[in-house]
């Protein structure tokens, strides 16, 4: 099995960093060897000084008295809590930076006033306004959203979410408020001694995964785009042969596109690009990593100055080890802790831009500022040709690789590309041409073998079933590097879904966004429901995390579930010593919410499972097999 990547380019880094005896990702996930299996099971706690307790046949209950399922649900609902804390903060921080944007304090514009529009109508707000009062007026509401009460009904959710769901998720009580105080109310739900009810506490998870998805993420994605653009399908490249060491090479790393987009503006300054040239480089680029990569890489082109995404956060080390990057820069989320000890071994500075993120021994902490964000980028660029005068002449490890990949399938460009309605969409999939589309929302892990190399697989089986495959997240990078995001990657699809691409031009795998994009697909999926007058959960779509790993994803699940959608996910997660749990969340809540959760660590049978529900929900819509 391969346990390092599925990317030869990765693999190639691996070895340099092998050589040079760099501790790694790799290397550490070997070396953690067989798990502890309380753990594995979700079934220890050492929430309070009673503990650590762990659930045996000799003690059926911790300490406190609370039991297996209660203790892998409390468990499973810290993840939650910090996936939806962090993307409440992203949200926050587009809200800022869209008010601070109205009033010309940074270097970013209104680039798409008809979503600005739209959204203003979505939170009813009057649109007699100039452009400045608009966005401003809707950047307040979007922090009046976060911060709704808990005992209020959120007025985004009964603004975006489908009508029959609305009613499905106020007949169960899980109609949820703003996701600041449903954070508070989860959190302390989860205190020793307070909620130790596993179907209770799965209540609230859903509850918050709603609030999550209409509160947060959608907002904040509509924010970016007014920001930034509504991304549109264009050619990039990716992978680590994008680093040329003879540039001055700045990255933005995380998963919010502001330092990165100033960053792509400054770098465009002749007077930036002479600087660097006059320190000795060939000029100076911008390069993008994980999903503030993504985020750009959606929404700009690609030129001699912004030239692509490296891939996803297992690709951080191995294009760290090409000793051609200058500054890494890391806004909020997913920077591993231990990149401090590669700067001076690959001539590198590491530096934060996040409040949130922090790496020992980094080089400094620059804390994004929206009105401060050009002069932040400057110090960025000079920092990077300031680093680029001590490590010119020095060894560097390029990569040779790279694949050119077509992203920014937003909702907008899928029904663009398809002449502006959903029509031809809806026409395949009733004729069976194609069976049904999956979003694959993924992060990357090593639990279940080497990078990437599962979500390939299981991606490759979808396309060749003649199902659509719209991916996100790190799962996204994964198909981009690994070439299914091209045209000529319809050779690996089935007859149907060939022909779909045939005939609307497009990759059998839809580059849609980043892992935060799960509300943007949510709106998609809405669209396609109501042009089919059915209720989500009767869909012929589902969802695939074939390799999940961090908080974020696990809200997102969770919201998928809440939406009536059959969710894939792998590795296993940590509730198998709750026996009463797996049951609620794979078999009985299909018959609350429609969705449930589908484990299963073989990707061919997960194929084939998502496969068998979509022909049943095909079959229920009497739809040709
Ligand atoms: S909260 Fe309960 S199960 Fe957890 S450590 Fe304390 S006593 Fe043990
Ligand atoms: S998909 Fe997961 S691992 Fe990847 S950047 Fe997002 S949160 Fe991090």
């Amino acid at each position: 099995m391969e346990t390092i990547s599925a990317h030869q380019s990765v693999k190639e880094q691996y070895n340099i960093l092998k050589k040079d005896g760099m501790s790694n990702t790799f290397d550490r996930a070997i070396a953690q060897g067989k798990r502890c299996s309380f753990c594995e099971q979700g079934i220890s706690c050492q929430l309070c000084s009673n503990g650590p307790c762990r659930i045996k046949p000799s003690a059926e209950r911790g300490v406190c008295g609370i039991d297996a399922d209660g203790m892998a649900m409390r468990n499973f609902m810290f993840l939650n809590t910090m996936g939806t804390a962090t993307y409440t903060f992203h949200a926050k921080t587009v809200a800022k930076t869209l008010k601070a944007t109205a009033l010309g304090k940074t270097p970013f514009q209104i680039k798409d006033e008809a979503k600005l529009l739209a959204l203003a109508e979505k939170f009813g707000i009057k649109t007699d306004k100039s452009t400045k009062e608009l966005a401003i007026a809707v950047a307040d509401a979007m922090m009046a959203g976060i911060n709704a009460d808990s005992d209020d009904e959120l007025s985004n959710v009964l603004a975006f979410a489908p009508k029959q769901r609305i009613e499905v998720w106020r007949k169960l009580g899980i109609l949820p408020g703003g996701p600041l105080n449903e954070v508070m109310d989860a959190v302390s739900s989860t205190m020793t001694n307070m909620d130790g009810d596993y179907v209770s506490l799965a209540k609230k998870a859903l509850r918050l995964g709603i609030s999550c998805i209409y509160g947060s993420q959608i907002p904040l994605e509509m924010g970016q785009d007014i920001l930034f653009g509504t991304p549109q399908p264009h050619a990039v490249n990716v992978d680590l042969g994008i680093i040329d060491p003879a540039y001055v090479n700045v990255v933005a790393n995380g998963h919010e596109p502001f330092i990165g987009a100033a960053l792509i503006k400054t770098a465009h300054e002749a007077a930036n690009q002479e600087k660097a040239k006059k320190a000795g480089a060939k000029g100076l680029r911008i390069i993008g990593s994980i999903e503030t990569g993504q985020e750009l890489v959606q929404r700009y082109n690609i030129d001699d100055v912004f030239v692509g995404l490296t891939g996803n956060w297992l690709s951080i080390e191995p294009a760290l080890a090409t000793g051609g990057i200058d500054v890494f820069a890391m806004d909020m989320n997913c920077s591993p802790p231990d990149l401090g000890s590669y700067q001076e071994k690959y001539n590198t500075s590491i530096v934060s831009v996040s409040k949130l993120v922090n790496v020992p021994g980094m080089k400094d902490q620059i804390i994004y500022k929206p009105d401060q964000a050009a002069a932040q980028a400057q110090k960025l660029i000079d920092m990077g040709i300031e680093n680029f005068k001590k490590r010119k002449g020095k060894a560097t490890n390029p990569s040779s690789r790279k694949q050119n990949a077509i992203v920014g399938f937003s909702a907008e460009a899928c029904i663009s590309a398809l002449g502006g309605t959903l029509e031809p969409l809806l026409d395949v999939i009733k004729k069976g041409t194609l069976k049904g589309v999956v979003a694959l929302v993924s992060c990357s892990t090593l639990r279940d073998g080497g990078q990437d190399v599962n979500t390939l697989k299981i991606a490759r089986e979808l396309i060749k079933r003649d199902i659509l495959v719209i991916s996100a997240g790190c799962g996204n990078a994964a198909l981009q590097v690994g070439g299914l995001t091209t045209l000529e990657a319809k050779a690996e699809a089935g007859p149907g879904l060939k022909a779909v691409c045939e005939l609307l031009k497009i990759p059998p795998v839809l580059s849609f966004g980043t892992c935060t994009d799960t509300g943007r697909i949510a709106l998609l999926v809405t669209a396609i429901a109501e042009a089919l007058n059915v209720d989500t959960k009767d869909l012929p779509v589902a969802v695939t995390a074939p390799t999940y790993m961090e908080q974020k994803a696990t809200i997102d699940g969770v919201f998928a579930v809440a939406f009536g959608l059959y969710t894939h996910v792998a590795p296993l997660p940590p509730v198998a010593g709750a026996p009463r749990l797996v049951k609620l969340l794979t078999q009985d809540i299909e018959g609350l919410t429609g969705g449930k959760f589908a484990v299963e660590t073989d990707m061919v049978e997960a194929a084939k499972g998502i496969e068998a529900h979509i022909m049943k929900k095909r079959a229920a819509l009497g739809l040709p097999a």
